[in-house]
């Protein structure tokens, strides 16, 4: 069985056809500027050369058509006939509270996919002109919806319930919804086969740390607890957003800076987090190369990073009572032993012991924590493509 792996952004368009009989990837790439001017297609077919195809892209459907040409061309290609692919599975962000899973994308689907667009304004939209584009260019290929906040309907009311007015959940449906759940639960359920465990014998706090990052309790492979929430800018500081602050700070800095919300919500995702804090980058090879070299707020952007990673970790294993596994995954999780040193550092009253050796590792998975280490410590490269396609091969059936 092979299946389309989807990803749209407003500007962009993430694929993979994945061999869904051994789980290898077929095809990949990224459209990139669909709708801009300088509109591009990268493209690797297995085992070839990247190959980059300039062209004017003015929407996702013309995206759409330019991959699936490429699909089975005669050169590039890696199928004869679009016949074969039998599923498309979408990444979907926000399924508010109407989706609990992954489901097969249907009219009536679409019209509630539409309703929650309001929750999520810059990522639904093109999640669903995605979908729209795909249903116009394979018509009878049966598609799947895969959420970002599906894996943390399990939170219980008391962690998703937000202490303000209760009508304005009625309402608006304000509460925690937690986002990045395809990558928590696919690295949950890694950990738990490389400890050779059941996943629901465990209990797993999953780091998610990329330019977005963000922490979920996983007890027994439910999600319990994660650390974003009514909308991914909660929780920890990442690269450009602030993750929690005093909330009367947004108020206060709109008053004296003559702010709109708009531009609050502005400067709040796109020019805090450690970006804001260093003036440097929000690219951590970027503050660490800087704090190498004597800069005081790189160094103090990390420094905040790691702390709130920490302090987290502290707080879910009080949620879960107790902690059998860390896991580190996404960009600067995976990637970065420096900042996996600084965050376990001082967890030694947890129970989990880094190996400084075995930490020495990059984009691999692996078990890093001391061999006595209670607690395990684990990299684990994410993966959301594959993740995506295997729940909608279970749809599909
Ligand atoms: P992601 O959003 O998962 O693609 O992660 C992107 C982030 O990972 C980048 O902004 C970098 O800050 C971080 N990253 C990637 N590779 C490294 C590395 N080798 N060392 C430190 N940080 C890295």
């Amino acid at each position: 069985m092979k299946i389309l792996v989807v990803n749209c952004g407003s500007s962009s368009l993430k694929y993979q056809l994945l061999n869904m009989d051994d789980e290898s990837v077929m095809a990949k790439g990224l459209a990139e500027r669909i709708g801009i001017e300088g509109s591009r297609l990268k493209h690797v077919s297995a085992g070839r050369e990247e190959i980059v195809i300039d062209k004017d892209l003015p929407d996702h459907k013309a995206a759409l058509k330019l991959i699936t040409d490429i699909l089975v061309d005669a050169e590039q290609g890696v199928i004869s006939d679009m016949a074969e692919i039998s599923a498309v599975g979408h990444r979907v962000v926000h399924g508010g509270e109407r989706f609990s899973g992954s489901v097969r994308i249907t009219e009536e689907v679409m019209k509630t996919l539409e309703e929650c667009a309001e929750l999520a304004p810059l990522h639904n939209p093109p999640n669903i002109m995605g979908i729209q584009a795909c249903k116009q260019l394979m018509p009878d290929v049966p598609m799947g919806g895969v959420f970002d906040t599906a894996f943390h309907h399990t939170i219980p009311d008391y962690a998703f319930i937000y202490p303000i007015p209760y009508e304005f959940y009625k309402k608006y449906g304000i509460r925690k919804y937690g986002f990045h759940g395809t990558s928590h639960k696919f690295v949950a359920q890694r950990a738990a086969q490389i400890l050779g465990k059941a996943l629901e014998e465990i209990k797993i706090i999953t780091c998610h740390l990329g330019n977005g990052a963000s922490i979920t309790a996983v007890d027994r492979g439910r999600s319990v607890e994660t650390s974003m929430g009514f909308t991914p800018l909660e929780g920890l500081a990442m690269g450009t957003r602030c993750g929690s602050i005093d909330p009367a700070i947004v108020a206060f800095i709109m008053e004296k800076e003559n702010m709109t919300a708009e531009q609050a919500n502005d400067m709040l995702n796109k020019r805090s987090g450690v970006l804001g804090i260093s003036g440097v980058s929000s690219d951590f090879r970027d503050l660490e190369t800087a704090a190498g070299e004597g800069n005081e707020r790189a160094r103090l952007a990390i420094d905040v990073f790691a702390y709130k990673v920490k302090k987290f970790i502290g707080s879910y294993s009080a949620v879960m009572n107790g902690v059998d596994a860390i896991v580190f995954t996404a960009g600067l999780g995976e990637n970065s032993a420096s900042m996996r040193e600084k965050i376990c550092s001082g967890l030694e009253y947890l129970g989990a012991e880094l190996d400084m050796e075995e930490n020495k590792v990059r984009g691999k998975e692996k078990v890093v924590s001391k061999p006595q280490s209670k607690v395990k410590i684990i990299v684990i490269p994410t993966n959301e493509e594959l993740m995506i396609a295997r729940e909608t091969k279970n749809i599909i059936g």
